[in-house]
């Protein structure tokens, strides 16, 4: 692939890092991301892979652009409301980087439709605002062997980790076994959300999908980051293989995908504060 002199101008900024160069440039033109949800953390991401140049971008959402989510989810502008999210985002993106190839996917993401929809994709954004989904993302990444880099926000809270079980780092459930109870874990519209804690964790998923695409610098597999909007601390927990992982343990008893119902749960951050390492 030879860049033509627009594509070169428009990647300059990046291409004279370390790290990347017309080599980088290439594996990002060729990457395939998908991300799931076009919210909060889904918007930042696939603004700033696009962007980038990352080649083909996937984003699957069900739902359609609605006034209570403007304040965060960036993709989308007040005309786009009554849109479905994955059409206005597409025009957003197509805006920004006409180079970039957006599949959108304006359906609900079940057992049986994601390991087909991810199959295509080289690595996969979790942006998604609830259990159910957030755990059934991670056993169909599992499953097709994909690397999955995962975020979640809550009120001044976000949270983030790489998961890569097939390379032998932990899985979601290596961490969070099953989906907690119902009630236990309040979900955005229950608690609220900060729209710059959004941006905030997005742009780290997709600082890290470009790390993943790339190749560069030390990637959060094995590594838990908690971040606090309000003392503006961050805090960071290893986390490795649990062996007795239902899904990528020793004795694994999910086989098959599972389709939690939203009422067993909804939303979002693993109740984890408690055994935390404050970094330097
Ligand atoms: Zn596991």
């Amino acid at each position: 692939m030879k860049f033509s002199e627009e594509q070169i101008h428009r990647y300059s900024r990046q291409m004279i890092l370390p790290g990347i160069g017309g080599k980088g440039q290439r594996k990002l033109a060729e990457a395939k991301v998908f991300i799931m949800g076009a919210g909060g953390l889904g918007s930042p991401a696939a603004i700033y892979l696009a962007a980038a140049g990352v080649g083909t971008i996937g984003l699957a959402d069900s739902d359609h652009v609605e006034i209570h989510n403007l304040q965060r989810q960036i993709l989308h502008r007040t005309c786009d409301i009554g849109l479905p999210k994955v059409e206005s985002g597409r025009k957003t993106l197509e805006s920004l980087n006409p180079e970039v190839k957006v599949e959108i996917y304006c359906e609900r993401v079940t057992s049986t439709n994601i390991q087909r929809i991810i199959k295509g994709y080289d690595l996969v954004l979790d942006g998604s605002d609830n259990f159910p989904t957030r755990f059934l993302v991670n056993d169909a990444c599992y499953f097709e062997r994909k690397t999955l880099i995962s975020g979640a926000i809550l009120r001044y809270d976000g949270q983030l980790s790489t998961f890569k079980p097939h390379a032998g780092g932990p899985c979601y459930r290596c961490l969070c076994p099953e989906p907690p109870p119902p009630g236990l874990v309040p979900s955005c519209q229950e608690a609220g959300v900060l729209g710059a804690v959004a941006g905030i964790i997005g742009l780290f998923q997709a600082n890290e999908a470009l790390k993943e695409i790339l190749g560069v610098g030390q990637s959060m597999v094995g590594r838990f980051l908690l971040f606090n909007a309000l003392n503006l601390s961050f805090a960071e927990m290893k986390i490795q293989r649990n062996p007795e992982c239902p899904l990528c343990g020793e004795n694994p008893t999910i086989k098959e995908l599972i389709d939690y119902t939203q009422s067993c749960s909804t939303q979002n951050t693993v109740p984890l504060q408690t055994s935390t390492r404050t970094l330097d």
